[in-house]
């Protein structure tokens, strides 16, 4: 179900889900086996070993281990290596292809465990009740989730307890008081249970529980930053190709749109350890160039080929993981992760833990590696103090630095950056500079896209210049200034 379902977005997904509630008792109360309409009965009490849970203190206990292992196993799942790409799920599928994840993937493994978390509730509930038949899940039974993990918030695993819990507790409470007052108990019931929903949705969009966890973050004790770990073993890096040498070629790459040639023809190599920059008036085809060379955009014509591999018919994903980490223009971060947290995504593809070591503790070496190579990064760029604040807290031009340093830890061969100095104030676009140059001592290859040619002259070793789709020169900087037809280009233009 899971593979036809999770490749739907947005509303398609909801409807669908909503179709398999109504499809799938349906199912049930037509098949025999299942018991059809009338149910199943005489299903035997669970035998533990000496142990018949025969009377509901007995399977009580056994419920709520089963809870406790269940709300353990998902706590430990969100902070490990795994749990990080579902937290970023919601940052879109390019996001996730920029380090390796695949979005798909990640859905589909959640609903497979949300399957067997809800495979486990059913086969207590069948024994407990010693009874069993379509009824109970109905699309109503949907409703009822779905108003439990909206009322108490979606953003935290602590939801599912208080959301339930508060569901439960209230239905319970009507159910005893209705009767008293009213012959249309269940109506009432149902009433006040919408208009609640109605006021949580419009007065609380977070839901009840966020401030109960606002309150208890607001106690915890503030963590503190620790150096990078040597005892961490590392990650295990690339053998990074010879400085000088041509990692990527792009080779007479062309792109339509309809009928407008948004890149025409256009050539150029870039070669290991030198920043280059490509840079043109406002639609020269500098954005649809970038995304041509990570994947985003399919090529109309031409061919690129990254260390010798060509990357024709290549996902995203795939070029991300050959070696090609990239920034965004419009910053792309988590808003309410850590700053760290962030930064550990980069590394994704550098891990190996899944699901189960993630969610049973056994990543801890891995997740230690990681974290010290997340911290590294931050430090090389000269944020390790902002390691736990939220990443949506940082001013733009620092978030900036904090996307620099997630593509540097997924230690690639050559870094893009996409107008990264666009709304930057002058001292953020120093430090930006400073920081590209850095980088490049240190022998990480940049390809830079901008607007904005003063910021790239000083820094870039060469220059590629687009206007109208074509290449219109090529060469170290201040022979491309000098060049009459870039002047020409920039004449007129703002920049
Ligand atoms: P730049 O980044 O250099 O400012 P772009 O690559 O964004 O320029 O755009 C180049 C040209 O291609 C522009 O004329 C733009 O309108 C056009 N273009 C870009 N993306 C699309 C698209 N998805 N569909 C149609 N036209 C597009
Ligand atoms: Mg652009």
């Amino acid at each position: 179900m899971g593979g036809i379902t999770m490749r739907l977005g947005s509303h398609y997904l909801a409807l669908s889900t909503i179709a398999w509630g109504l499809a799938v008792p349906l199912v049930f109360a037509n098949t025999h086996a299942l018991g059809s309409h009338t149910g199943i009965d005489g299903i035997p009490a669970i035998h533990l070993g000496p142990w018949v849970l025969d009377e509901s203190r007995s399977i009580f206990i056994l419920i709520w281990l089963l809870v406790l292992l269940g709300a353990w196993f998902a706590y430990n799942l969100l902070g490990s290596r795994v749990g990080r790409t579902v937290r970023a799920l919601r940052g879109g599928g390019i996001l996730m292809a920029s380090f390796g994840a695949d979005a798909f993937r990640v859905r589909l493994m959640l609903f497979v465990l949300a399957s067997a978390y809800a495979a486990v509730a059913g086969w207590l509930f069948a024994h407990a009740n010693r009874f069993v038949s379509h009824t109970p899940f109905s699309l109503h039974a949907s409703i009822d989730y779905v108003f439990m993990m909206v009322a108490a918030g979606m953003s935290q695993l602590s939801s599912a307890l208080i959301g339930s819990t508060l569901y439960i507790g209230l239905n319970n409470v009507l159910q005893d008081v209705l009767p008293l007052v009213t012959s249309r108990g269940a109506q009432v019931n149902s009433l006040i249970f919408a208009l609640l929903f109605l006021l949580i949705l419009e007065r609380m969009p977070g839901g009840i529980g966020r401030p109960i966890v606002r309150l208890v973050e607001r106690f915890r004790p503030a963590r503190k930053i620790e150096p990078v770990s040597s005892a961490a073993t590392k990650l295990p890096s690339r053998t990074m190709p010879q400085k000088g040498t041509c990692i990527l070629k792009a080779d007479k790459v062309s792109k339509r749109f309809g009928g407008l040639v948004a890149v025409n023809e256009v050539s150029f190599d870039i070669n290991a350890g030198e920043i280059l920059g490509l840079i043109g008036p406002n639609g020269a085809g500098k954005s649809t160039m970038f995304n041509l060379l990570t994947g985003t955009l399919p090529l109309s014509g031409g061919a690129v080929s990254f260390l010798n591999t060509p990357l024709q018919g290549k996902t995203q994903r795939e070029i991300a993981l050959l070696g090609v980490a990239r920034t965004f223009q419009h910053v792309k971060l988590r808003p309410r992760m850590t700053v760290l947290d962030n930064v550990a995504l980069g590394a994704h593809a550098r891990g190996k833990c899944g699901l189960f070591r993630g969610g049973l503790q056994l990543d801890r070496d891995e997740e230690a590696s990681i974290m010290a190579e997340a911290m590294y990064q931050l430090t090389r760029v000269g944020l390790a103090e902002h390691a736990y604040d939220m990443a949506g807290s940082l001013p733009l031009g620092t978030q900036r630095l904090v996307e620099i340093a997630r593509a540097l830890a997924a230690d690639p061969v050559l870094i893009m950056l996409d107008e990264p100095a666009a709304g930057l104030r002058l001292l953020e676009k120093q430090a930006l500079a400073t920081l590209l140059e850095n980088l490049r001592a240190e022998g990480v290859t940049v390809l830079i896209v901008e607007h904005d040619m003063e910021f790239v002259m000083n820094l870039v070793d060469r220059l590629v210049v687009m206007n109208f789709g074509s290449k219109i020169a090529e060469g170290r900087p201040e022979e491309v200034r000098a060049d009459p037809q870039v002047q020409a280009a920039y004449l007129g233009s703002d920049a």
